[in-house]
């Protein structure tokens, strides 16, 4: 059976792909917003927060300390695979995630922008040294072995629940280099997306003929004015999303099902030749 996504991805040769959590809640990388678009637990931390306030940072760093031993065991799911297939085949102007695992990457896709950054680099705010977030988990274990131990109190879902913990006695470590803030290289709430990285994505928009949602709500204008972009442009879209988008208005065709269901026909299709890119 031929579904209507099936069409519509064959109808349109080259594809801007805009992704979110969706994608990844097969890799066991939890959902923020459920399918209303509301919040399904705390507000992440803002920038400002995280800048203005050490005891913010202490909490973030130490919940993370924790987080991230899952997020780095995450393993690309079907969604993912699809899309690679699809890249393979020549037929993606570009994949712009708003998901930090680097599972895109990992899966093979190449085109790829993080438009909020990569959950496994940390960034100097003062002298923009970049380095593993695996270095600086290893330096937080050593100077914090207390907090490392927490681990056994982490949710399934990877989110760690640290209520009632002191975090005043967290060690953060400071940039190796010029001892200024670490953060990590991920684009917060409340901060703004590098404008390079937005533009780069928006010139890939002007050379795609459709837009594909895959697994985003879209209630972040980061990723909102993409699909805005395509509609006033009047190219088509389509989403495959289980809840309602911000875009839905703007839809040509929206799909509620899971990303790995609505996808899977792209790897089902026994190996297809790739067409060459020309450029
Ligand atoms: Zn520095």
């Amino acid at each position: 059976m031929v579904t209507p996504l099936h069409e519509f991805i064959d109808r349109h040769e080259r594809l801007f792909v805009l992704t979110g959590a969706g994608c990844s809640t097969g890799s066991g990388i939890p959902d923020y917003r459920d399918a209303d678009g509301e919040w399904k637990r705390a507000q992440p931390v803002t920038f400002q927060d995280f800048v203005a306030d050490e005891h913010t940072r202490k909490r973030y760093w130490a919940r993370g300390l924790v987080g991230w031993q899952r997020l780095r065991a995450a393993q690309p799911n079907a969604a993912h695979r699809s899309l690679a297939a699809l890249e393979y085949r020549g037929r993606i102007e570009q994949i712009v995630t708003q998901n930090v695992d680097g599972l895109h990457q990992a899966a093979g896709s190449r085109a790829v922008i993080d438009l909020h950054g990569r959950a496994d680099a940390v960034r100097c705010m003062q002298c923009e040294h970049r380095t593993p977030r695996t270095e600086l988990q290893t330096e937080m274990i050593r100077r914090n072995p207390r907090f490392a131990e927490l681990d056994a109190l982490a949710a399934p879902d990877g989110d760690a629940d640290l209520d009632g913990v002191d975090f005043a006695a967290f060690d953060i470590p400071a940039c190796a280099v010029c001892s200024g803030l670490l953060k990590p290289d991920v684009v917060f709430f409340g901060e703004n997306v590098p404008r390079e990285r937005v533009q780069l994505a928006f010139n890939a928009l002007e050379c795609a003929d459709a837009m594909l949602i895959v697994g985003s709500s879209l209630m972040v204008l980061s990723g909102y004015r993409f699909a805005r972009a395509m509609a006033e442009a009047g190219k088509p879209i389509a989403a495959v999303n289980l809840g309602k988008t911000r875009a839905d208005d703007l839809l040509s065709l929206k799909v509620t099902q899971h990303c790995a269901d609505a996808l899977a026909f792209l790897l089902a299709d026994a190996n297809p030749a790739p067409v060459r890119r020309s450029h």
